[in-house]
């Protein structure tokens, strides 16, 4: 059933809702679901499709249905480099988590009988959605906000067949747009609001803890916009210690941008009051100033004893350059975790969750490349010489 984080008012878990009638949040709830880890093991080793969905996986835990509409997703690469490991969900079918999320709401879409999915996004969402919609036959609708997303993502949008309307205005402005417009029009609304995305998000925290042989970390850092990720991180952990899964919780460590950090101001409160901002950053995919998900992210807080942080965008280009040239890569809103693991000075065995794929945000690389890197040749051995002694002298 759909439970109300607020009042906990119950609701069918077949209703069309995404919020309380107090206005308060849904969440998934149910009994305790009756597999283990060693299931979730040997599906690893199964050439069944539903079996090597890093989501579906789990499926005991995340929705249980036979017909899923699946790539299938998940089963990302955890590096580890500097004793410090990095959980890469850029290396997703559509290049960010967000189709963890997304193949369960899209799922649940059509189980409801949906024909046509809406979102608002900064361009991972909408391009996550339009490649499920694609596949599993219903119209797309995003809203961006105009001019404020990747080219990449735009694009990747686009190409799969995506109807976009760019929203004159922020993200937030686009939030509230598409909330209306899917109550006034009968569209099923996929943002991390629809309490599905959680559920499918929750499987990054339970896929990691499986990649380390279910031996919790003592962090797990995560990027934080519109709190979606930290909220099913919280929940994925509140479960997976409720049922047995692991026997001590990570703390979670969810960063900010600092040109966007309602949630951080929140936290240096004790949460004593809900922040909005005005939000301006390089990382566009954390561009958000009115989090919709911010009371589960505080109860995700509360819950694993977390902490909230924040990096300014020459901390986290910095941060970027280093994950990059580990030869890993990643889009700018991911490398606020490495940002904050230094910022925070945490110590310990640690994942950063690396949300979003390199090639997602390629303008940020290339305002930040040297002409010792890049250099433009005549077609002759005196000018590659020239080149390769210019190159090696350069600072790396
Ligand atoms: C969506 C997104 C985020 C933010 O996640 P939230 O769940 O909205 O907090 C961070 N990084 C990337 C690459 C994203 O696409
Ligand atoms: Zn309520």
């Amino acid at each position: 059933m759909l439970r109300c984080i607020t009042c906990g008012t119950t609701y069918d878990i077949d209703q069309i809702r995404y919020t309380c009638d107090c206005g308060g949040l849904l969440e998934v709830q149910r009994d305790k679901p009756n597999v283990d880890r060693a299931t979730f093991d040997a599906r690893r080793a199964s050439r069944k499709t539903i079996d090597q969905s890093g989501v579906w996986r789990f499926r005991e835990a995340v929705l249980d249905v036979d017909n899923v509409i699946t790539h299938p997703e998940g089963n990302t690469r955890l590096y580890e480099r500097n004793g410090i490991y990095f959980k890469h969900e850029g290396e997703n079918p559509t290049g960010s988590f967000k189709d963890r999320g997304m193949t369960v709401a899209v799922t649940q879409a059509v189980r409801l009988g949906a024909t046509a999915i809406a979102c608002a996004s900064t361009g991972n969402t909408s391009a996550s959605l339009a490649a499920y919609a694609a596949q599993a036959g219903l119209k797309a609708i995003v809203f961006v906000p105009s001019g404020k997303i990747s080219t990449g993502k735009l694009a990747q949008t686009l190409a799969y067949g995506a109807t976009c309307l760019q929203v004159r205005g922020d993200f937030d402005a686009a939030m509230r747009l598409v909330r209306e417009a899917c109550d006034r029009l009968g569209i099923y609304l996929v943002n991390s609001i629809n309490p599905f995305r959680i559920e499918g998000q929750k499987t990054i925290v339970w896929e990691l803890l499986q990649d380390l042989e279910w031996n919790a970390p003592d962090w797990i850092v995560v990027p934080a916009g519109n709190l979606g990720n930290t909220s099913a991180f919280g929940k994925a952990l509140v479960e997976a210690h409720e049922y047995g899964w692991i026997d001590r919780v990570p703390r979670l460590a969810s960063i900010q941008a600092r040109g966007a950090n309602p949630f951080f101001r929140s936290f240096t409160e004790s949460f004593a009051t809900r922040h909005r901002v005005e939000a301006e950053t390089i990382a566009s995919a954390i561009r958000i100033g009115d989090p919709v998900s911010h009371d589960k992210a505080v109860n995700a807080i509360r819950f694993t004893n977390g902490v909230v942080a924040e990096v300014t965008d020459e901390e986290l280009m910095s941060a970027k350059r280093e994950i990059d040239r580990m030869g890993i890569g990643c889009e700018p809103a991911s490398a606020t975790t490495l940002a904050g693991v230094k910022k925070l000075g945490l110590t310990g065995r640690i994942v950063c969750v690396l949300t979003g794929h390199v090639l997602k945000d390629t303008d940020a690389v290339m305002k930040n490349v040297s002409p010792d890197q890049m250099i433009e040749i005549n077609p002759t051995i005196e000018d590659v010489a020239r080149a390769v002694e210019r190159s090696a002298a350069a600072p790396r």
